[in-house]
């Protein structure tokens, strides 16, 4: 079996247009992906970087998670998220072992990625997305 490997960082910006600018000067690269994720309450948008990605977070309303990391922390470092190869193995491993999840459900990310999100509180206070290609 293949080991796990960075799929992307997820990065909370204020304005991915700004960020866009800055990834733009500093590695010459442009989104492969722009879109809004309704259930997650963010416009996402990714960069392509080597095998792997950074994915640019931004709030769509007040209520969004974004919003209150924004908030609470500042911009930057959201979350990393590691590709694994059977994420319902992976969520059974972590439902066994106790850990908790930031939603129940594995869901369905626009781009055909499926993923769960491990608590900070059981991950060593980061939060860490498990994503499974289509
Ligand atoms: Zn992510």
């Amino acid at each position: 079996m293949p080991s796990p490997k960075i799929h992307h960082v997820g990065i909370a910006v204020q304005s991915i247009d700004d960020a866009l600018s800055l990834y733009d000067d500093a590695l010459g690269v442009s989104p492969t992906l722009r879109t809004e994720v309704p259930s997650e309450g963010v416009i996402v948008a990714m960069l392509p970087v080597g095998d792997s990605r950074i994915e640019l977070l931004e709030a769509t309303g007040a209520d969004s998670p974004i919003t209150r990391f924004l908030a609470r922390r500042g911009p930057g470092l959201h979350h990393i998220a590691v590709q694994v190869e059977n994420l319902e193995a992976s969520v059974e491993r972590l439902r066994a072992a106790g850990r908790r999840l930031v939603a129940d459900e594995i869901r369905l990310g626009a781009d055909g990625y499926r993923y769960v999100f491990v608590h900070p509180a059981s991950a060593g206070g980061v939060l860490l997305e498990l994503i499974q290609e289509p």
